[in-house]
């Protein structure tokens, strides 16, 4: 064995919580500075990709190491800050640290790829080629190619602009040295800022706050739908990069839009690196090596940017701060909001929360001055705020569930130009399927819950797992021919709609009817100012601004009215407030028709009275009471099995090595099973921890944690630790 010899210490993506022992692939001695490097290593019969976490010393006392393949990467990809908080959450989620990294690094670097490149390319004219110029073709495409080489180094995307097809006579023009490429700096051409408007006080008062900050600082933007909160971001951002620094901005999945990009792109005047799940996986790594770099100044993500390197930080912006896209429901349960403070913290920069609908949890600490809090009370420019109008529909007449007052008022929102959006948040024709003669329905037969009709009720299909059957031609029941929709899904509303309102288009937009990540921008783009209706789920309840609408009708939420789970109340009266703060937001005064069999309930009451800060109120007073976040902290062990004992059982051990660890404050409650205990074909059981103090529950998961992964049983299920769990399904 050679004196310098040292191990590397590498987390490899397992689900074990321990690291790996191997010898460096090479003779060199290793340093610290190896410590965030991507390392090749055998790994029974197969390689894996890790990355390695420490240097530490040979111990005589350990049997032969096996000796990894080879270095992915000259440097550490992950390193400084990024590497600390990414530690930090392994622990706050009880996650082995190898998982953590490979899901923040992208799923090319994740399969060892090397760093891509992130320069541009550009061609200029060798001597050799200036010689041979005059001797080319007149007007032969490769004479004029070079002809334009003379005149100027040209990018290529200079070149896309200026000649079709270029590559061809490139290419013969390189076979004889007449040209060569060359690697040139990616940012180098940005289009020029434009000013936005003037702001308002409150929008100058937000942005003097964040101005005035030093290193850390946690904001919660609290402004209307409307009232300019991206007016503030781009002017901090505007302010970050004066000053020579990155920004990164989250936004939720669905209000990362083409436009939000192009209005970043033209007011900042630098490019604007986006990620985001329409990106391939070439794409997102290049953006994350630029972010890496330092090149990319400003990354505009979804839920997983939280994990790009930001050498050199001077601030973070999460729009939309309570959407429920920022939690990972699978693999780490992270969230992304909550993980981007701890960075901001560790990288000494203001965050800057932004809501019309802010959590709870963000109130709360706004209130407990954890948060500074920033008020945008009105809508910016001319904008007024809509009118709510409650249409109560008990023992009233329904066509495809909606009220002859509601065309009504369709009708006259469209005679006087507007444009309507009918919300209704439930996809396919309609939610169930009936035999009117025995009571049967179309069941799921891997989640025992109702299976949605779609295509007028041809086809049948499970919203929670995806399974789809053709509906069958009469009742397996009875054998009636009785068989009939019950409820009404966008599908429906869009037939009746098309059929009632025949002079103009009728547009239904929701995941069956937008695959494409475009078609949405296509179809708005069509209507454009035009007046007509626009159907859809709650991917229409925020991103794309729709300027010209007038009318918002929200039907079907009666449901959502009586869930069991703690945070429904929350989500629908976030979802309202969104949606109603599509109507009138330029100029044109909107309307909002609530339809619903429930008008006295207090959650619309609250609402409409005395609007979401109200209900926030009143529904911490509940979770107070109840126990619930933000005055407690959960974390759920979820277990799942083809057969419903091995969860159970698994579950049960997991509550024995617990109870020891668990001190007074912390409750223990089940294994019972899960609100949905079917799902998939797979029988669901959960165990949910509650503390009044969170250092209590971690404690306590810290101490059981490696206890549980050891237990016999957790071999047989597929189990999982959701800290903070959003939901309880
Ligand atoms: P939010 O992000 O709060 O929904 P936006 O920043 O998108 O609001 O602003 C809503 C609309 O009002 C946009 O068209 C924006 O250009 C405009 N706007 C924002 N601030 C001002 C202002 N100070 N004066 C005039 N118009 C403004
Ligand atoms: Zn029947
Ligand atoms: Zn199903």
């Amino acid at each position: 064995m050679s004196a310098a010899a040292s191990v590397l210490r590498i987390a490899l993506p397992l689900p074990l919580p321990q690291a790996f022992d191997y010898l460096p692939p090479d003779t060199d001695t290793v340093g610290a500075d190896a410590v965030g490097r991507r390392v090749r290593v055998p790994f029974g019969p197969r390689e894996l990709v890790g990355t390695v976490v420490e240097i530490a010393p040979t111990d005589p006392q350990v049997g032969d190491l096996r000796t990894a393949l080879a270095w992915l990467d000259p440097e550490p990809l992950l390193q400084g800050e990024l590497l600390a908080s990414l530690r930090w959450l392994a622990r706050y989620t009880q996650a082995p640290l190898g998982e953590v990294l490979a899901t923040a690094l992208p799923a090319a670097l994740r399969r060892g790829e090397p760093l891509p490149d992130t320069h541009a390319w550009a061609w200029q004219l060798t001597e050799a080629g200036i010689e041979a110029l005059p001797g080319l073709r007149k007007n032969s495409r490769p004479r004029r190619l070079a002809e334009h080489l003379h005149a100027a180094v040209l990018h290529e995307d200079a070149l896309d602009r200026l000649l079709d097809g270029w590559r061809t006579p490139m290419r013969s023009l390189a076979a004889r040295g007449h040209v060569e490429r060359l690697a040139v700096p990616a940012s180098s051409q940005a289009p020029l800022p434009h000013p936005g408007p003037a702001l308002n006080a409150e929008q100058r008062a937000a942005i003097e706050s964040v101005r005035a900050t030093d290193g850390f600082a946690p904001f919660l933007l609290d402004g209307v739908t409307g009232s300019g909160k991206t007016e503030v971001y781009l002017q901090a951002i505007a302010d970050c990069l004066a000053r020579g620094k990155q920004a990164l901005v989250l936004v939720p999945e669905i209000g990362l839009t083409p436009q939000l990009l192009a209005r970043f792109r033209s007011r900042l005047g630098v490019p604007v690196h986006a990620s985001h799940s329409g990106l391939n996986d070439n794409e997102r790594a290049r953006t994350w090596a630029a972010a890496w770099r330092g090149e990319a100044r400003v990354i505009v993500g979804t839920r997983s940017a939280a994990f790009v390197p930001l050498p050199d930080a001077g601030l973070i912006v999460v729009d939309e701060e309570h959407d429920a896209s920022y939690k990972q429901q699978d693999g780490i349960h992270y969230h992304a909001r909550d993980f981007v403070l701890v960075r901001g913290k560790a990288l000494e920069v203001p965050v800057l929360l932004g809501s019309a609908t802010p959590s709870l949890e963000s109130l709360y600490n706004a209130r407990n001055d954890r948060y500074r809090l920033l008020r945008l009370s009105r809508r910016a420019g001319e904008a007024k705020p809509p009118q709510v109008r409650v249409i109560d529909v008990r023992k009233r007449a329904l066509q495809a569930g909606l009220s002859q007052q509601v065309l009504d008022a369709v009708r006259a929102a469209l005679d006087a130009g507007g444009q309507v959006l009918v919300f209704r948040n439930r996809r396919g024709y309609a939610p169930v399927l009936l035999c009117h003669d025995c009571g049967w329905s179309a069941r799921c037969p891997r989640c025992d819950t109702p299976l949605t009709a779609h295509n007028g009720g041809r086809r049948l299909q499970c919203h929670h797992c995806g399974y789809r059957k053709l509906s069958p031609p009469a009742c397996p029941d009875c054998a009636s021919l009785a068989l009939q929709p019950q409820g009404v899904g966008t599908e429906r509303l869009e037939e009746l709609l098309a059929e009632q309102f025949t002079d103009v288009p009728v547009l239904r937009i929701d995941r069956g009817s937008t695959r494409r990540k475009d078609a949405l921008e296509k179809h708005l783009h069509e209507l454009a100012d035009r007046p007509g209706i626009l159907i859809g789920t709650q991917m229409l309840a925020k991103g794309h601004d729709l300027p010209h609408l007038t009318l918002v009708v929200v039907v079907g939420i009666d449901e959502g009215l009586f869930s069991a789970d703690f945070r429904a109340g929350e989500r629908l009266a976030q979802l309202l407030v969104q949606v109603a703060g599509r109507a009138g937001r330029a100029g044109k005064p909107g309307e909002v028709v609530l339809q619903t069999h429930h008008p006295e309930h207090p959650l619309l009451q609250t609402l409409i009275r005395g609007g979401y800060h109200a209900f926030a109120e009143q529904e911490l007073e509940q979770r107070e009471a109840a126990g619930f976040p933000p005055f407690a902290h959960l974390a759920l062990l979820r277990a799942e099995a083809k057969h419903a004992g091995p969860p159970m059982d698994f579950l049960r051990a997991a509550r024995d090595t617990l109870l020891p660890a668990c001190a007074e404050q912390v409750e223990l409650s089940g294994p019972l099973p899960a609100p949905m205990p079917l799902r998939a074909g797979m029988h669901r059981t959960q165990l949910l921890l509650s503390a009044s103090s969170r250092r209590e529950l971690h404690a306590a998961l810290e101490a059981a944690m490696p206890k549980i992964h050891a237990l016999p049983d957790a071999r047989k299920t597929r189990w999982s630790l959701d800290v903070d769990p959003i939901d309880l399904y």
